[in-house]
């Protein structure tokens, strides 16, 4: 086993307990602490003189004390007044000792380290790393800048840094351990060092690295190891999908009977399927005509009909003898699906089951019988369908819905539970965030991707405003006139705290106060800790009308579809990504009618959340929405945080690096062709033993 696999309990001076401490940051092996990054640096290698500090800058200084004072104002402290000639500065302590009073004489040369910061009487620094030293410069130590790591509790710097000098020194003395597998003709061409020069350079750099470059991130060594790591990400996931390409699905063969009820389903619909759908539609049918798994996602923005072209391929598979396994993200969606499916599949031989967490008892006994043995053919539920309780008989197609939500390992987790015999079913995933074409590349890059560029007919934009709060009153007047005109509306309450429970009690608070405001109107409710069937009974109320005006949480982000609710006020938008509210907004512009989104927000706004209100109000596209979220907030928030599974990195910063993904693209693409033996290598490094993906 190469020594850098091995745990980090093997170097001096790491015993069980730092290795534990180690473990919570992620380092478990030796190759771990090298690829632990600073998260900034400190410089010992030259002296300030202390006329040219300023607040904020962490500088080594040397000075002759010229007084030292206890001052009894405020907290004791001891206060010591250096200078060097260019300038002087206090040092101050909190703490002292008789012993740190007598070292501290006039006269005495000393060098310190420290942050500098205003104080009552100038610059100071507090408690100060110092020593008493012979000449003004004795004190340079260090020919490198001295890195700060993350820490976690009860792990010291000094611990850190020693556990990874060593395990430098280690790759240093034998540079086979370390093998650099990006070709050295790439190297050369993005001007990237080579891996044992980037880690020395980031661990220590020395003179020559610009600390500025340092600071954002430019600096090649940083750039070098980020590509490298997201390199083996799409490789990984390249890899998956090429095995995918080699694995036996059932193929849905066309027949006459199969023909007959495509055509009738089509026939059937109340509306004429758009040019963006019909082609989407037969790219799944040709997926889906081969004995290979279609791995399909389906973009395509808020309203754009994807839940009716996954009925059809649902459709596919029924005909053809198989299950279909349909996911969604919220109780609240399943539900809607449940209901569109049964609707649409009327005429159909279909059995639907419906299985969320909250099923219970025999309901969910017959429910899994069903399943097992083939009676029902279509399931739909939430993330519940992962259950080792779940057995399906013949599994064919699976779809998941807003697939944002999901991460690529529930994905696959799904497929692994239809697998039978070699045979695994295909799948189609749907999502409305439509995220910027970069990342998609990465994230995506194990699926064919198919695009919905083009709503049905008739809609027309959304007239989103930014309002204060204090404007509530005109906004109650307008829920009035718009009641009156026997229309419906949503009210969403947000929240900062992810907190389910502080968001629940505030939407019931709403719904009393404008209950009470609005004695005309059909006020209901709406949030996530209802039980199924309560907000499944709401839904359906406000479906069908004898609801005006519903008030939720974020719960109704996804997929709820009630065309004839055209007026949305969202409280708070300040508090949610631009993505996000995209996707609620999304649940207005559903019918034929003029629909507004009102953007209620707390004063005062700051710049950025004045500025990101106004992207939304300006701009009903998905896409260039996605893209200012990326600008403006970071990956994180457009690929959603909340989402669990999703790509995490050691060092790739999305934000930071995203330049960076189109190379990864090309040079990984090129890999399988001029650089194999380096494959298999390069995804070890990076995701080791968390390539879940890989057995796959
Ligand atoms: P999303 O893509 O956001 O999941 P849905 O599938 O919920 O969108 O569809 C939004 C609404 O548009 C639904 O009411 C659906 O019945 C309707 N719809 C879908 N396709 C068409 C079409 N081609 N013409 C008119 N209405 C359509
Ligand atoms: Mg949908």
């Amino acid at each position: 086993m190469n020594l850098l696999n091995q745990p980090v309990g093997i170097l001096t001076g790491i015993g069980a307990q730092t290795a534990n401490r180690l473990q919570k940051l992620g380092l478990w092996v030796i190759q771990d602490l090298i690829f632990h990054l600073p998260l900034r640096y400190e410089d010992r290698t030259r002296v300030y003189p202390i006329g040219s500090l300023k607040p904020g800058m962490t500088a080594l200084i040397s000075g002759t004390v010229e007084f030292i004072d206890v001052l009894p104002r405020g907290r004791k402290s001891l206060v010591c007044h250096i200078s060097d000639g260019t300038g002087f500065i206090n040092l101050k302590f909190f703490h002292f000792t008789a012993n740190q009073h007598n070292t501290l004489k006039p006269g005495t040369l000393i060098s310190c380290f420290a942050e500098v910061r205003y104080g009552y009487a100038g610059l100071e620094m507090v408690h100060p790393d110092y020593k008493v030293i012979a000449t003004p410069d004795a004190c340079i130590t260090e020919t490198r800048l001295t890195p700060v790591y993350p820490l976690t509790e009860g792990l010291s710097q000094n611990v850190i840094r020693k556990a990874v000098r060593q395990a430098l020194d280690l790759c240093n003395q034998q540079p086979e351990l370390l093998t650099d597998w990006i070709p050295e003709s790439i190297l050369k061409q993005y001007h990237y060092p080579a891996l044992a020069d980037a880690i020395q350079t980031l661990h220590a750099p020395d003179e020559s690295v610009s600390t500025i470059a340092l600071q954002n991130g430019s600096v090649p060594a940083l750039k070098r190891l980020a590509f490298e790591e997201l390199l083996a990400h799409y490789l990984v996931l390249r890899i998956t999908r090429n095995k995918t390409k080699a694995w036996q699905a059932p193929s849905f063969p066309e027949t006459a009977t199969s023909n007959t009820a495509t055509r009738h389903f089509i026939r059937s619909l109340p509306f004429k399927l758009t040019g963006a759908q019909q082609r989407v539609i037969s790219e799944i049918e040709a997926d889906c005509r081969k004995q290979h798994p279609m791995m399909r996602l389906v973009q395509g923005d808020v309203g754009s009909g994807k839940t009716i072209v996954s009925a059809y391929a649902a459709l596919l598979a029924l005909t053809a003898g198989y299950q279909v396994a349909v996911m969604a993200p919220t109780e609240l969606l399943a539900e809607q699906h449940k209901r569109n499916f049964s609707d649409w599949f009327d005429g159909f031989e279909t059995h639907v089951v419906y299985l969320t967490g909250q099923l219970k008892g025999n309901a969910r006994k017959e429910a899994l019988q069903a399943l097992e043995d083939g009676t029902a053919n279509i399931i739909i539920g939430t993330h519940a369908l992962f259950q080792d309780a779940v057995n399906f008989h013949r599994l064919g197609l699976i779809i998941i819905d807003e697939q944002h939500r999901f991460g690529v390992h529930q994905r696959l987790a799904l497929r692994e539970k239809g697998q039978q015999d070699n045979i695994r079913p295909h799948q189609l995933v749907m999502t409305a965030t439509p995220i910027p074409r970069t990342l998609a590349m990465l994230q995506y890059s194990d699926l064919d991707i198919s695009i919905i560029d083009e709503l049905p007919p008739g809609r027309k934009p959304i007239v989103t405003s930014v309002i204060p709060a204090e404007r509530r009153a005109d906004v109650i007047d307008r829920i009035n006139n718009w009641v009156g005109k026997k229309k419906q509306v949503y009210w969403v309450c947000t929240l900062i705290e992810e907190s389910e429970v502080l968001q629940c009690e505030a939407a019931e608070k709403t719904a009393e106060t404008l209950t009470q405001a609005l004695p005309d109107v059909r006020v209901a409710l709406i949030h996530g800790r209802m039980k199924s069937a309560e907000k499944d009974a709401v839904m359906q109320d406000f479906k069908n009308h004898r609801i005006d005006l519903l008030v939720a949480t974020t719960v109704i982000e996804v997929g709820v579809d009630v065309p004839n609710a055209g007026l949305m006020i969202i409280e708070n938008p300040e508090r949610l990504g631009l993505s996000q509210l995209h996707q609620l907004r999304g649940r207005v512009g559903r019918g034929n009618d003029d629909s507004y989104c009102l953007l209620m927000y707390q004063a005062p706004l700051s710049d950025t959340a004045r500025h990101r209100l106004g992207v939304l109000r300006d701009s009903n596209d998905g896409f260039v929405i996605a893209e200012k979220d990326l600008e403006l907030r970071g990956p994180g928030e457009v690929m959603g945080t909340r989402q669990t599974g999703q790509m995490h990195f050691k060092i790739a910063d999305l934000a930071r690096d995203s330049a960076l993904l189109e190379t990864v693209q090309q040079i990984g693409d090129d890999f399988f062709t001029q650089a194999p033996q380096a494959i298999q290598p390069l995804c070890d490094r990076w995701l080791g033993a968390s390539t879940e993906y890989s057995e796959v």
